[in-house]
C-alpha cells in the first residue's frame, strides 16, 4: 500500500477533486472473506450503511449486502434500482443487485439458504431485528453476532481513500486560512461556524464532516460545545473543530485561536497542549499501541498540572465515518498499522479560562506518520496562514 501523497510530490491542488485516483472497491469482499472462519460464519449480512458503501459503493439509504464465499449480493428497493446498478458498475464491483418490492425477506433467505452459519453485524442490528432473523427468517440456521469485521478492514486506507481524506483536509486548511481574520470582527460563534461551513462547501466539500465546533471564551471549556449566539471578543480563546467531506471521506482538525491579548494561563494552555499534541504525533509509528500514544500526550499535560483537565481520549480513526476504528485512548487495545488514519487531539479545559484543543489527522506510514492537516498552530488570527 502506498501512503505517499497521491500527487507524488507536487503540491495538492483543490482542482484535483475532479481527478481523484480510483479506489479498489472491487477487492474488498475478497479481503473480508478470510475473516469468516475465525468469526464462525459462512456468510455475513451487512446492514451498516457505511459498510455497505465500503463494499459496493452504493450510497442509498436502504439496503442490505449479503456476502457468501461465492457471492456479493446487494438487496435494495425500487427507489434505488438505477442508482444501485450504476454505482456498483462504476466501481467495478462484481455484485448482483436484487430489487425487493416488498419481500426483502424472501430474497435474503433464498440467497442464504445453504449457509449454515449466518453472521449479523452485532453493533448495528436492533434487538427486534435480531429476534426476527433468528426466529422467523433463519430458524434452521445458526445466527451468529459478529463484531467489526468490515470496520477492521476499513482501517487500512488505500491510495484512493487517502487522496479523498487528504483533499478534504486541504479544503479545511484553505477554509481556515480564508476565515481567520473574520475572528477579529466580533462575529457570533454561529455566524463564524456558518461562514466556515459555507467556505468549505464553496471549495468543493460535499458537506462539513460533523457539526462545526466554534467554542469561545467559557464555552471552550466544554469539549463538544455547540456554536451559540455568543459574540467572539478580544481576550477569548476560540476552539475551532471542523472538517470537510470529499466523496464520502471525512477530514478532522482542531485549532485554538487567541483573539487579541489572552491571559497568561491561556497562553500556557496553548503552549502545553501544542507540545502534547506534537509529542503524540511524533510517537506515532507502525507497531505502537494506540494507548501509548494517548499516554504520551497525557504525560505532557499531567506534567503541567492539568491531568484532570484533559477529559477525553487522544484521538480516533477517520474515514467514511468521522469516528471510526482505531480508537486512540487509554482503554484502546489497538496497535497502529501502516494505512491507519487517526487524529491526535489532546485538550485542556478550565472553566475559568476556556478550552484549548489542537488536532491533526495523520496517516501511519512505514517511517512513522504523515500529517494530512497542515494549518498553522500559531494562534494569532492574523498569522501567516501556513508555513511556505
Ligand atoms: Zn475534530
Ligand atoms: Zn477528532
Amino acid at each position: 500500500m502506498t501512503t505517499e501523497s497521491f500527487t507524488r510530490g507536487r503540491p495538492l491542488e483543490l482542482s484535483d477533486i475532479g481527478s481523484l485516483p480510483a479506489m479498489d472497491v472491487a477487492a474488498r469482499a475478497d479481503r473480508l472473506r478470510p475473516s469468516f472462519s475465525a468469526a464462525g460464519i459462512d456468510a455475513l449480512v451487512v446492514t451498516n450503511p457505511v459498510n455497505i458503501r465500503y463494499l459496493t459503493s452504493f450510497t442509498g439509504s436502504a439496503g442490505v449486502v449479503l456476502v457468501t464465499s461465492e457471492e456479493l449480493v446487494l438487496v435494495t428497493d425500487g427507489r434505488y434500482r438505477d442508482q444501485a446498478a450504476d454505482q456498483v458498475r462504476a466501481a467495478g464491483v462484481d455484485a448482483r443487485v436484487e430489487i425487493s418490492s416488498t419481500a426483502q425477506r424472501e430474497i435474503i433467505t433464498a440467497v442464504l439458504a445453504d449457509q449454515a452459519r449466518v453472521g449479523l453485524e452485532a453493533d448495528h442490528v436492533s434487538w427486534s431485528m435480531q429476534l426476527r432473523y433468528t426466529n422467523e427468517w433463519f430458524p434452521d440456521h445458526t445466527v451468529v453476532p459478529t463484531i467489526a469485521l468490515v470496520e477492521t478492514l476499513r482501517r487500512s486506507k488505500d491510495a484512493g481513500e487517502l487522496a479523498r481524506i487528504e483533499l478534504a483536509a486541504r479544503i479545511a486548511d484553505e477554509s481556515l486560512d480564508l476565515m481567520r481574520p473574520r475572528l477579529l470582527e466580533e462575529p457570533t460563534e454561529q455566524e463564524f461556524g456558518r461562514e466556515l461551513d459555507m467556505t468549505m462547501r464553496s471549495l468543493g466539500a460535499t458537506r462539513p464532516s460533523f457539526e462545526t465546533i466554534v467554542a469561545s471564551g467559557p464555552n471552550g471549556a466544554r469539549p463538544h460545545a455547540r456554536p451559540s449566539d455568543r459574540v467572539i471578543r478580544v481576550g477569548d480563546l476560540v476552539v475551532l473543530d471542523f472538517g470537510a467531506v470529499v466523496d464520502g471521506y471525512c477530514s478532522d482538525m482542531t485549532r485554538t485561536l487567541a483573539v487579541g491579548e489572552v491571559s497568561a494561563t491561556a497562553r500556557r494552555m496553548l503552549e502545553v497542549v501544542t507540545t502534547a499534541q506534537a509529542a503524540g504525533v511524533a510517537a506515532i509509528r507502525p507497531g505502537i499501541a494506540a494507548r501509548d500514544v494517548d499516554a504520551v500526550c497525557r504525560a505532557v499535560i499531567a506534567d503541567a498540572g492539568w491531568a484532570d483537565a484533559f477529559s477525553h481520549g487522544t484521538g480516533h480513526g477517520v474515514g467514511l465515518d468521522i469516528h471510526e476504528a482505531p480508537g486512540v485512548g487509554s482503554t484502546s487495545d489497538a496497535t497502529l498499522v501502516v494505512g491507519d488514519v487517526v487524529t491526535v487531539e489532546p485538550g485542556v479545559y478550565l472553566p475559568e479560562h476556556g478550552g484549548v484543543r489542537v488536532e491533526d489527522t495523520v496517516v501511519v506510514t512505514t517511517e512513522g506518520c504523515r500529517p494530512l492537516t497542515h494549518s498553522t498552530k500559531d494562534p494569532t488570527p492574523t498569522a501567516r496562514p501556513r508555513p511556505a
